[in-house]
């Protein structure tokens, strides 16, 4: 059989690896990461389901790559309290509360209350000063919100990477919090046009 050419959709996890890499060296690169909260969610509001999910996430991409392909992954069945209603829905709005924390610290930041911290926060708690780049061409709001934005879309790979290497690849998929919103969106926007 004729093997399929590859399309530019399957090399989206290039972009993820990227994304994490650059903001490391510039935690500013941390704004590009708002596309993957946007695009998903204009994609269901928009109706076209977890289509984002199933075709243009680089990071299930990247975790597909690495369990699949690299063989890192355990392939041990995802436990089932990780897959349960409460855990999904708990998780969705612990993140979006530590979410909102940390667009209120920028607003601290903004409204001039606080300074700006320059510190990357690991899995809400390890606190890691990070001064690679100079952040100073931008305002203080603007570099606060890129470390902790940074924060969470590292924090949220860790959590991938540590939920690849013990299940299966795309197990994080289960509980992400993007997953979880446009599952719900796509869920009410099917009920709408029944
Ligand atoms: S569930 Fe999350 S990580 Fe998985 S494909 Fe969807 S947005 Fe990407």
């Amino acid at each position: 059989m004729k093997k399929q050419k590859k399309t530019w959709k399957e090399y989206m996890w290039i972009l993820s690896a990227l994304y994490l890499f650059l903001g490391l060296f510039n935690v500013l690169f941390a704004w590009l990461g708002l596309l993957c909260f946007t695009i998903p969610l204009a994609m269901a509001i928009l109706g076209k389901g977890k289509s984002y999910c199933n075709t243009y996430c680089g990071r299930g991409q990247l975790l597909d790559l690495m369990g699949n392909k690299m063989k890192l992954s355990k392939y041990n069945n995802i436990p089932k309290f990780l897959k349960s209603k409460w855990f999904r829905y708990g998780f969705l709005i612990f993140f979006m509360t530590m979410f909102i924390n940390m667009l209120f610290m920028t607003y601290l930041v903004f409204n001039q209350t606080n300074s700006l911290k320059e510190v990357i926060t690991i899995l809400w708690t390890f606190k890691m000063p990070w001064k690679v780049a100079n952040v100073s061409m931008v305002s203080p709001w603007v570099a606060q919100f890129a470390f902790g934005f940074y924060s969470i879309m590292l924090t949220s790979t860790i959590l991938g990477v540590v939920t690849m290497l013990l299940y299966k690849p795309r197990s994080w998929c289960v509980y992400c919090p993007m997953g979880t919103i446009t599952h719900i969106i796509s869920k009410a926007k099917y009920k709408e046009n029944m």
